[in-house]
């Protein structure tokens, strides 16, 4: 299938590695054109040169934190008004509900709710005017399964959820289109962090927890960015016309939820 978005430029927020890496390999695999982003320039520029050897596109890689409003002014500078907008930060750190002060709150509420949405704010409004636009939030599966670990990233997604529900209502009618992808385990950097932890408060070996992790996932196994990126083109593609403000679960099955 011809996702037809040859030629279109794309935002894709911390995509050295992981599922934003991912996404970046996915678009720039059908012809997209890239603006990738991650705060560490040496791993930045190596996926970028190597998506450009592999695909032929073009690739301009912006080291900067896209948490802070210099590090999104850097990054929309080198693409004020992107076709498609793929979000993505780094997740908040797990712990106990009795641990987290309000600075941790906010610092998770800036990472993965208010960046998001200063991003859709700044590129919105050409979209619109050239009545075409596409974006995807990457945000988890806690969205529909709150993770108890994860109070921080719970909280802060709840609330991006709770934006994007509306304002995807009300610019469907002008060609932007934006959903979110929800990831469950897949095998990446943070997914091996989360491993380490769950190891050190349970005794066991890290090993062990990730066999008991797949275990608990009915595919039998961590998600690959790959298989993540192609769900994102498809979401970036010119068929999702009417697929607006959806929640997409990419969890194995993990999540038991039927609606
Ligand atoms: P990852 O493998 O650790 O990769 C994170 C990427 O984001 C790296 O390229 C990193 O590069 C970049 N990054 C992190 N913070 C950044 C910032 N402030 N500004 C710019 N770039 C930044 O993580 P992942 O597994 O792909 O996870 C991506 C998102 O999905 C996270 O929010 C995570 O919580 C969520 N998620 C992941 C899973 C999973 O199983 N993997 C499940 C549910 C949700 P630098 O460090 O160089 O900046």
């Amino acid at each position: 299938m011809d996702l037809g978005i040859r030629g279109k430029w794309a935002i894709v927020c911390a995509s050295s590695k992981g599922l934003g890496r991912g996404c970046a390999e996915a678009l720039a695999a059908e012809g997209v054109n890239l603006v990738m982003n991650a705060r560490t320039p040496g791993p930045l520029e190596a996926a970028a040169e190597a998506i450009r050897t592999a695909h032929g596109v073009e690739v301009i890689a912006v080291a900067a934190d896209i948490t802070t409003e210099t590090g999104r002014a850097e990054v929309l500078a080198a693409c004020p008004a992107p076709d498609i907008l793929v979000t993505n930060a780094g997740g908040p750190p797990p712990g106990m509900w009795h641990e987290w002060s309000r600075d941790d709150f906010i610092r998770a509420i800036d990472a993965n709710m208010l960046t998001p949405i200063a991003l859709m704010q700044a590129t919105m409004p050409k979209m619109i005017e050239r009545g075409w636009g596409r974006i995807v939030n990457i945000t988890s599966v806690s969205v529909k399964a709150p993770i108890p670990v994860l109070g921080l990233s719970n909280a802060a997604r709840a609330g991006l959820t709770g934006f994007v529900a509306g304002v995807a209502r009300q610019v469907a009618k002008d060609g932007v289109i934006i959903n979110n992808l929800l990831p469950g385990i897949h095998d990446t950097d943070r997914a091996k962090a989360l491993d380490e932890n769950a190891a050190k408060a349970s005794g066991q070996s890290v090993a062990e927890v990730r066999r008991a992790r797949e275990a608990s996932i009915p595919a039998g196994r961590y998600g690959t960015p790959e298989e993540f990126g192609a769900i994102c083109a498809f979401l970036c593609s010119a068929h999702v016309g009417f697929v607006v403000g959806q929640n997409i679960l990419v969890d194995g099955g993990a999540a038991n939820i039927s609606i």
